[in-house]
């Protein structure tokens, strides 16, 4: 880390032991969403940050927090659980624990996490000890609250993650709950990809004059990102797949499958063609999501299958293809799932198979990123399924045209770029830039 990019983290204001253990992580600037938030948070200002996981949204509020804590001696008695962090799944949960303990490395605070699906009886007995920030999903919280194990009554900030997907998920009620235990003086930090009305209705419920700051929207991020596309016929894709991942340089990548039994059958497929490779999904145990992440994050496992709701919130650093074993017939999906690849400025590959009735799906993901796939020919498995073609991206009659979008001149058939093969773009933009 250079001199100037040290200081880009110094200007926001954060104290030595964050500014060393952000060094340590190697980032060499402060992502868009933490240049904007962190002056906030640490003004004790209520905030709305519009952030997708990936944009470095969780340092954004981890790094303020933790320096707020460390410059406020709790008060006096047994000490409070200060921090509360809810987030929907699991998996988030445990990374947003381990971000405070990547960040917080240097200070003396600690932090514990608990969600379902695990035994009770070590979360508990962690509770027993000094916590100062807890991260949650909103069900077992509940529970450990209802036994009292633990109050929310001394929180002094409350951070609610992926607040769309906790709606998504069906949470409301459980999250309204929780929110009406937390004392009514507090920091508020709301963050959402999007912001639905249910969303905003909750957001105007839960802050006070927030601040505002949001990063670029979705379909711009996947211009990093190299796409491409492969034709074939449903039964050859397990065969596809195989040959796909003969190439040496595909050194960690996440396969989705849309349904639980398809994950299964191309992860199987895969170990019998010698390819190391686990499946996640909603069927398997805690456990045995756990052992295929830590395989996958460790390298031990090349190939990851997961479903799209297994694989939300996942946060593996250096996937180096995402590959669409079937097409979601959700535009946006497709979005979010090759936003796994190319994390943080990394450069990242998607591959994509389409079968013939998939061939809609593919229009209308191209629609929204207003490009065109490339079209990989050279394969033992093609099928001769025509491209979607330039007039094929022109916004349908009666549907809008993606808002992310800055309108082209020229009517309405849209002459898309084609990608641009070798040059890749950071996602964000540079400091002082658009
Ligand atoms: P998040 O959006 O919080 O899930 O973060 C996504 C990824 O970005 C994580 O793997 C972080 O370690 C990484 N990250 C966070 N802040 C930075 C930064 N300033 N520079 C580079 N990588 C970062």
């Amino acid at each position: 880390m250079t001199h100037d990019t040290e200081r880009q983290f110094e200007e926001l204001g954060l104290i030595e032991p964050l500014l060393r253990a952000v060094r340590t992580e190697g980032y060499s600037e402060p992502t868009p969403i933490q240049r904007d938030a962190i002056p906030h948070v640490l003004a004790g200002r209520d905030l709305v940050g519009l952030a997708q996981t990936g944009t470095g949204k969780t340092a954004a509020f981890a790094l303020p927090i933790l320096q707020l804590l460390d410059g406020a001696p709790p008060r006096k008695g047994r000490p409070p659980i200060r921090v509360l962090v809810l987030t929907p799944t699991r998996e988030l949960a445990s990374q947003i624990g381990e971000s405070f303990a990547t960040y917080g490395r240097h200070l003396d605070l600690r932090h514990t996490v608990v969600f379902g699906g695990v035994g009770q009886r070590a979360q508990e007995s962690a509770l027993r000890s000094r916590i100062d920030i807890l991260v949650a999903t909103p069900g077992r919280l509940l529970d450990l609250i209802g036994q009292r194990i633990l109050a929310l009554s001394e929180i002094e900030i409350f951070v609610l993650d992926e607040a769309d997907r906790m709606l998504d998920m069906g949470f409301i009620h459980d999250v309204r709950r929780l929110i009406a235990l937390l004392p009514a003086r507090r920091q508020t930090l709301f963050f959402s990809a999007t912001m639905p009305p249910e969303a905003q209705k909750l957001a105007d419920d839960l802050l006070d004059e927030p601040a505002m700051v949001a990063v670029i929207p979705v379909a711009t991020t996947v211009d990093s990102v190299l796409q491409s596309v492969y034709f074939a016929e449903k039964p050859q894709k397990r065969d596809l797949l195989a040959h796909v991942l003969r190439d040496a340089s595909i050194t960690r990548a996440l396969v989705f499958t849309r349904t639980k039994h398809g994950a299964d059958r191309v992860a199987r497929h895969l170990t019998r063609a010698g390819v190391s490779a686990e499946a996640i999904h909603g069927n398997k145990s805690q456990n045995a999501r756990e052992r295929a992440l830590a395989g996958f994050k460790r390298g031990a496992t090349r190939v990851l299958v997961a479903t799209d709701l297994a694989a939300r919130g996942i946060d593996i650093d250096g996937i180096s293809h995402v590959i669409n074993f079937e097409l979601p017939n959700v535009p946006e999906t497709y979005v979010h799932r090759i936003g796994r690849t190319a994390r943080a400025g990394a450069a990242g590959t998607a591959l994509s198979f389409c079968e013939e009735e998939e061939r809609p799906y593919l229009v209308d993901i191209e629609r929204l990123i207003r490009m065109h796939l490339t079209v990989v020919t050279e394969h033992p498995h093609r099928s001769e399924i025509a491209p979607p073609q330039p007039t094929d991206l022109a916004p349908r009659r009666g549907r809008a045209a993606p808002a992310a979008q800055s309108p082209r001149p020229g009517g309405t058939a849209v002459s898309a770029p084609r990608p641009r093969s070798g040059r890749r773009r950071r996602w964000w933009p540079r400091r002082g830039s658009a």
